[in-house]
């Protein structure tokens, strides 16, 4: 048998390297060797000729550049690995090869002809279009085959010196290609189930509880300077410190209290303050770990809406990673009132260590713990520092839910991945207490006024609403039963009702997306299939009407479509006007009003009832 012959730098000229014992590198086909004990001859052949749909076969003339470059890379991989990979297997080659014409496919379709053209925001890119990939049974991909198609992004990446165009931009810089101990990459966002509340306890933290523990410090610091000026040791002032405070006590999350029992407890709880502010800025803003570490004293200004009607505030930092000089590009960023509130928390905890050092940055830490001695050693906040932190010591601190069953790990990107998200998703009823600081942040950032130069964030914010219009099509069209004057519309033409959703059904919300300018509007009782024409809660061009939106608005509204969904909501909101009702005490105008939405749940509940069961042919 003959053996393979090994490549070396731009071996991918030489097309008579044998890749197995029947196939050469130039080959359409690779028929690999390694076929294991009960796999299959195809499952280890590999087909260079695959589709690449609009833009032909990718062994046409015009792919001859990446395709080198792909073949080089895979067989690379296997005869010259990166430094520290062990060479891979045949059953490797061709897991990687899978992933490997998902990316090529996915270049083609965004023209992208070369890996140089990958840069790091493409492919920060395409990874958000492979965290909503679906296998074809329609589930979303798991943890393990994303963070695949990552790997090999990376690996193309380490592999540059053999290639003819290699990626010039690190991908996923300061993350890590594998998976993270929670079982997901590192960058997907932070499900609702763990971001509500680690955004419900960051917000309580940078509340009173601050100001309560900054007040503590106060009084600790001015004791301990106090002794220190009066000549005694730091050992001496430390004492003198803990004596003063005996009695003092800090408010839990919990609702009560704890006491202080040393400089280092209160320090403990000023560092959680510190990572509460980084929390909700990263996860209100969605700025990156540079742009918030980046934050100076007095960086938040206030400027007019452009019809003048209103002021909005916003952060005003710099964006590093795109800058071509280093110095980094002005940017503002809407700044919702937490936002405001964590800036105004971190200028009064940075302020001895910005007096001491005479900079002025808000993400300044000092080396040891407890409070502030002659000489502090003080730095500037680093990623993997913001990642342990969050990991090892505020998620325990709050408490943080697991997530399926193991801990979630929290890294410094999830709070841009999460904004995104959330701006961009309009069901927010998993996060009751933030709806409306990201509503506001949607209603600034359309303003006119809005001065937006973030494109990448723009991007996966448009990147998240077509999902949510496509998962929200994907249930109307889909679901057994469906109420509303809209639902009912839907219901009559879908020829999809009671169906997984498979490969049609993905086909025909494509044509609706690419043909029409469907506008869906999501709330928690139900969907809004909007047209401003006849808009129950008289909404404008730019949507449904805030203020006049509610339940009882849209029951009436032609726009409104209700799905199995939400029968939940229906039947709760249905109890809970039974309960009122059976109130002793209810006045009549309190009755009527409880009567009125009582016959609204009716209504819906009826009708998804109705529909279910013309829907089974009853
Ligand atoms: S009333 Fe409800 S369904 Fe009608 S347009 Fe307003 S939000 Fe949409």
């Amino acid at each position: 048998m003959s053996r393979a012959t090994p490549l070396s730098g731009q071996a991918s000229k030489t097309a008579e390297v044998r890749v197995s014992s029947t196939s050469l590198w130039s080959d359409d086909v690779w028929r690999l060797d390694g076929v294991t004990p009960g796999a299959n001859r195809a499952d280890f052949t590999l087909t260079w000729s695959f589709s690449l749909g609009d833009a032909g076969s990718f062994t046409d003339p015009a792919w001859s550049v990446l395709r080198t470059d792909a073949k080089t890379f895979l067989w690379s991989l296997k005869i010259d690995p990166p430094a520290g990979l062990a060479r891979i297997q045949d059953a490797t080659v061709m897991r990687l090869f899978g992933s490997l014409r998902v990316l090529i496919r996915w270049m083609a379709a965004h023209q992208l002809t070369t890996f140089s053209a990958l840069t790091e925001r493409e492919a920060d890119r395409y990874i958000d279009v492979i965290a909503v990939r679906r296998s074809t049974s329609g589930k979303l991909i798991g943890a393990v085959t994303r963070g695949m198609h990552a790997r090999v992004i990376r690996l193309i990446y380490q592999q540059g010196d053999k290639l003819a165009h290699p990626m010039v931009e690190e991908p996923f810089p300061g993350q890590s290609a594998g998976l993270s101990r929670s079982g997901a990459t590192a960058w997907a966002h932070t499900p609702d189930e763990i971001a509500a509340p680690l955004l419900a306890a960051a917000l309580w933290l940078i509340g009173e509880p601050a100001d309560e523990a900054l007040a503590l410090r106060d009084r600790a610091q001015g004791v301990y300077d106090a002794t220190l000026e009066s000549g005694r040791s730091q050992t001496r002032a430390g004492f003198v410190v803990q004596a003063a405070m005996a009695g003092e006590s800090l408010m839990t999350l919990a609702g009560g209290s704890e006491p202080v029992t040393s400089t280092k407890q209160l320090r403990h709880r000023l560092d959680r303050v510190y990572d509460a502010c980084f929390i909700v800025i990263a996860y209100l803003v969605g700025a990156r770990l540079s742009e918030i570490v980046g934050l100076t004293a007095g960086c938040i200004e206030s400027h007019p809406s452009a019809d003048g009607q209103e002021r909005f505030a916003y952060l005003a930092g710099r964006i590093w990673k795109t800058s071509p000089d280093g110095q980094g590009r002005p940017h503002r960023w809407v700044a919702p009132a937490p936002v405001v509130r964590a800036v105004e928390v971190m200028e009064r905890l940075s302020e001895p260590l910005r007096r001491h050092t005479g900079r002025n940055e808000l993400f300044l830490i000092m080396a040891s713990t407890g409070l502030i001695g002659p000489a502090p050693r003080v730095a500037l906040l680093r990623g993997a520092v913001v990642g342990r932190r969050l990991n090892e010591l505020f998620a325990p601190f709050i408490g943080l839910p697991d997530w399926r069953g193991r801990p979630w790990r929290l890294n410094t990107h999830q709070g841009r991945k999460t904004f995104a998200r959330f701006v961009g998703k309009r069901d927010r009823t998993g996060l009751e207490a933030l709806r409306d600081h990201f509503g506001h942040v949607n209603r600034v950032m359309t303003d006119r006024g809005y001065v937006g130069t973030d494109f990448e964030l723009v991007d996966l914010i448009d990147a998240q609403t077509l999902q949510e219009t496509r998962s929200v099509l994907e249930d109307l069209l889909t679901t057994q039963a469906l109420a509303g004057r809209a639902g009912r519309r839907i219901a009559e033409r879908s020829r999809f009702r009671g169906r997984t959703v498979d490969t049609e059904v993905r086909a025909y919300i494509d044509q609706i997306l690419n043909e029409t300018d469907m506008r869906l509007g999501v709330c928690d009782w139900g969907y809004c299939v909007y047209r401003q024409e006849s808009s129950a809660c008289q909404g404008d061009r730019d949507g449904p009407n805030p203020a006049l939106r509610t339940q009882g608005a849209c029951v009436t509204c032609a726009n409104f479509a209700v799905s199995d969904k939400h029968r939940p909501v229906w039947a709760s909101r249905s109890e809970r006007n039974l309960a009122l009702l059976r109130h002793p005490g209810l006045d009549p105008a309190s009755q009527a009003l409880a009567r009125a939405r009582l016959e609204e749940c009716d209504t819906i509940l009826k009708a998804l009832a109705a529909d279910q069961a013309a829907s089974h042919g009853g």
